[in-house]
């Protein structure tokens, strides 16, 4: 529970309150976003820039889908964020499986 100041009145009430207790203004309660739903998408656009780091885009979409699951569960916004995170990430992962798929048609049979 953190204070938040009031728009209205400038003073100190609860962010839990749904209007202030000094002058009865209705509060906007900040939906918190779900870390794991950001940190998740960023790494799965990450995972995409850098695609040939197959393993990024598969934390990418862990996280995001654990992300997802955080915002059903506690109602945190960020579910469209998480939901792009996996599909992203699991794209990242695919490209990753046939790049190396490429990779190693074109040096399997060369040994050093
Ligand atoms: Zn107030």
């Amino acid at each position: 529970m953190a204070l938040i100041k009031c728009p209205e009145c400038k003073k100190d009430v609860s962010d839990q309150a749904s209007s202030c207790v000094f002058c009865g203004r209705p509060l906007k309660r900040k939906n918190r976003m779900s870390g794991f739903a950001l940190f998740g998408f960023a790494i799965s656009v990450t995972s995409v820039v850098l695609f040939l780091i197959g393993f990024l885009g598969i934390i990418g979409f862990t996280l995001s889908l654990i992300g997802l699951v955080i915002c059903k569960k506690k109602g945190r916004s960020g579910t469209g964020l998480a939901i792009a995170g996996m599909i992203i990430g699991f794209i990242s992962t695919a490209f990753f499986a046939v790049w190396s798929y490429y990779l190693n048609s074109l040096f399997g049979n060369i040994t050093w």
